[in-house]
């Protein structure tokens, strides 16, 4: 079988800038990945992100080089041999890597007509709600957010922190959606006797529970804070890839994977089942990413028991369709046709 492969640079806007602790962005880059084999196409995204050292330029540099291992294997369904040799390819690069994974996932679904979920046997209906993130922003722009992502049928909010003012923001937000599941990202902002003071304001306003209070390069403080917390404590900027599970055990209640950073969907899957044995609860994240890679995440959505995959509802327009996410419902058993879900008017 010969495969087609071609690869684009998407600039994509924010319906509003997007701060976290670390800094702010107005526009997304993803890069669009296409594998075709004559009858079907299929469509990934890579949404690099500098932190984990990509840019889209870089995921245009070595794409040439992972699409080649594409074409020579020329069997989208032999993912495991495909996934493993772009790793040796391309070792780092893991957005790049996922953008292609995600694309031939995307191709054998269709091939055979079943959404992706039903190709890896998941049960459609056993889906967590999504988070919708508010990023910082004065207060009262975090609280007017809130007050539109509540209106939009939110139930559950995930609030940045690592700020001054970490206690008005919580306080403000929990005033405005008094009945909302509550989680709070301080990525990495906090030192770990900061991060145990402020979980305890944070557990009188029923926060759920805090995502990576302290800097991934602090493991024991990681430790510390998690052997002390009284929130269960989520880990994401210290929990990577696959090998880094096994130190979660001791360092976190919540592994949050993300495709972005673990280089695949098959390692992501094999990420959640680590994740497991270890005793962790589940939760997929993502960058500002397309439907055409959240899609991909949300057919993963039966493993988890939290989502965060509010990537696509972050942005003023995608040019891709995806699983409809209604109020953070996922509705993957809404998916029409076969593979990820992505579609856009403009390819069909
Ligand atoms: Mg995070």
């Amino acid at each position: 079988m010969s495969l087609d492969t071609d690869f684009e640079r998407l600039t994509l806007a924010l319906e509003d800038p997007f701060t976290i602790a670390r800094g702010t962005q107005e526009t997304a880059e993803n890069v669009i990945v296409r594998v075709s084999d004559g009858d079907h196409e299929g469509i990934g995204a890579a949404a690099p992100s500098e932190h984990y050292g990509e840019t889209s330029r870089t995921v245009e540099a070595v794409l040439p080089d992972l699409l080649a291992v594409v074409e020579e294997v020329g069997d989208p369904h032999a993912l495991g041999r495909i996934e493993r040799r772009m790793r040796e390819a391309v070792r780092d690069n893991p957005a790049a890597r996922t953008a292609v994974s995600i694309a031939l996932h995307d191709l054998a679904a269709k091939r055979l007509g079943v959404p992706l979920y039903r190709y890896w046997g998941l049960d459609p209906r056993n889906t967590p709600k999504t988070s919708f993130t508010i990023g910082l922003d004065t207060i009262e722009r975090m609280r007017e957010k809130t007050e539109s992502a509540v209106e939009a049928g939110h139930t559950v909010l995930k609030v940045k922190l690592g700020t001054e003012r970490d206690r008005e923001i919580i306080e403000a937000i929990r005033a405005e959606a008094p009945d909302v599941r509550l989680r709070v990202d301080a990525n990495e902002a906090w030192t770990p006797h900061e991060a145990l003071s402020n979980i305890d304001v944070l557990a009188d306003f029923d926060v759920e529970f805090v995502e990576q209070p302290v800097p991934a390069e602090n493991s024991r403080g990681l430790e510390y804070v998690h052997e002390r917390s009284s929130l269960p404590i989520a880990a994401d900027e210290s929990c990577v890839t696959l090998s880094d599970i096994s130190h979660m055990a001791e360092r976190a209640d919540i592994a949050n994977i993300k495709l972005m950073k673990c280089g695949g969907l098959r390692e992501a899957k094999r990420m959640v089942h680590a994740a497991r044995a270890h005793g962790l609860e589940v939760m997929l994240g993502c960058m500002i990413e397309s439907n055409a890679a959240i899609a991909a995440a949300c057919q993963l959505a039966p493993l988890l028991d939290y989502a965060d995959l509010d990537g696509s509802l972050l942005l003023a327009d995608d040019p891709y369709e995806g699983v409809a996410i209604r109020g953070g419902d996922i509705d993957l058993a809404g998916v029409e046709g076969s593979g990820t879900g992505a579609r856009s008017d403009d390819r069909p």
